[in-house]
């Protein structure tokens, strides 16, 4: 079995590139039959979404945008500890459709204040396009419209997905060794 070393952590090989080739070829094509005649605003969510946005855009034939947000968390003084805050936007998104495009779903949190915070502009629509969801972690009641696949709750690296900054840089998925 392929593995590989990120930092101080053994990980195994569990999605290989062809299976997140195909999947990302699948959900590119449920979004250009659902979008059909309208011209989405894509928002990717950095840093992790970086390498499944950039597959996925080239499989989308609609007419459509690509905007970059990233998330912030700092510390609050609400009851969950810490909030998140969206930085970046400079897309006008008032009126547009929006799909959000995020590495992965675990907790929903991050997705559902996301949500929270781009409704105050006011778009037409927004959906949720996830690379990879783990529904047992799951705290929130979250539609996720367009997801590529589902997995265990284990922690996982690579296409874009990062363990401490670390092991973003590979064609497939590894989860990690216990
Ligand atoms: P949520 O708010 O709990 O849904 O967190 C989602 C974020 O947690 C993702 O955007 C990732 O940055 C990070 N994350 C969750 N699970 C993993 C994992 O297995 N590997 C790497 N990052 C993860």
């Amino acid at each position: 079995m392929k593995t590989i070393k990120v930092k101080d952590k053994e990980f195994a090989v569990s999605i290989t590139a062809e299976t997140l080739q195909r999947e990302v070829k699948r959900v590119a094509s449920e979004i250009n039959r659902d979008y059909a005649g309208r011209e989405p605003v894509f928002l990717a969510v950095l840093n992790g979404a970086f390498i499944f946005a950039a597959d996925l855009l080239r499989e989308v034939t609609l007419p459509c945008e690509i905007s970059f947000v990233k998330l912030a968390s700092y510390q609050g003084v609400n009851s969950t500890g810490h909030i998140r805050e969206v930085i970046g936007l400079s897309t006008d998104i008032t009126d547009r459709p929006v799909i959000i495009v995020e590495d992965i779903v675990d907790t929903g949190l991050t997705m559902a204040y996301m949500i929270d915070t781009l409704k105050a502009q006011k778009p037409a629509s927004i959906d949720i396009c996830a690379l990879l969801v783990k529904p047992e972690k799951l705290q929130v009641n979250l539609d996720v419209r367009y997801c590529a696949l589902q997995i265990p709750n284990d922690f996982i690296v690579g296409y874009g997905l990062d363990y401490d900054g670390f092991g973003r840089n590979t064609k497939d998925i590894y989860t990690v060794r216990l």
